[in-house]
């Protein structure tokens, strides 16, 4: 399988790196191309506005050296909902010609996403997450843990926990929180 470099990630920047050409994979290449300025460039740096592409370059980054770019994808959600990074728009493209703003938690998730798969020359069109079925974007899944109540009991815990992994959408759904199931429907997960 062809692979990219690791200092063409690690160093580089999609402002002047063009990772959409999958024929770039070194960086001696890169450097005799030249810098291919971003095409959005003043755009995006008159407003010091955030960009998809340096995001997804960053999850490619964490991807190549730790592995696994679902995780990656989960940990860029976490941070981007502490620093409000989900409040702004954020320019991406898909072929670095055409730009346009996006937002919405699903539509930056999806869009980091695919360009980390552009840089580490994956599928683009593929997806870790499903789409939602209300909005344009997508699902995640949340890992909770409910105390197994006994039903008619107030109160009354067997002990036990149910673990479940809960799918939602995070631009329609309020994140899954950790609760109580009774113990009559447990058969029913
Ligand atoms: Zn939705």
């Amino acid at each position: 399988m062809t692979k990219r470099e690791l200092k063409l990630i690690e160093e580089g920047t999609p402002c002047v790196i063009n990772y959409f050409d999958r024929n770039l994979l070194t960086v001696s290449q890169a450097k005799e191309r030249g810098q291919d300025i971003c095409p959005n460039y003043s755009q995006c740096e008159k407003n010091q506005n955030m960009c998809a592409l340096q995001i997804g370059l960053e999850a490619a980054k964490y991807t190549m050296q730790k592995g696994n770019l679902k995780k990656q994808l989960y940990d860029f959600y976490d941070q981007a909902l502490n620093q409000g990074w989900f409040n702004e728009e954020l320019w991406d493209s898909i072929n670095r010609r055409d730009f346009k703003k996006i937002k919405g938690k699903g539509n930056i998730l999806r869009a980091v996403e695919g360009f980390a798969r552009i840089v580490l020359l994956k599928d683009p069109f593929e997806s870790f997450f499903p789409g939602c079925e209300r909005c344009e974007g997508i699902k995640l899944e949340k890992i909770v843990h409910n105390s197994v109540w006994v039903r008619g009991m107030r109160g009354a815990g067997t002990g036990e926990v149910k673990t479940q992994s809960i799918p939602y959408c995070p631009d329609c759904d309020p994140e899954p929180k950790n609760g109580i199931v009774y113990d009559d429907e447990i058969n029913l997960f």
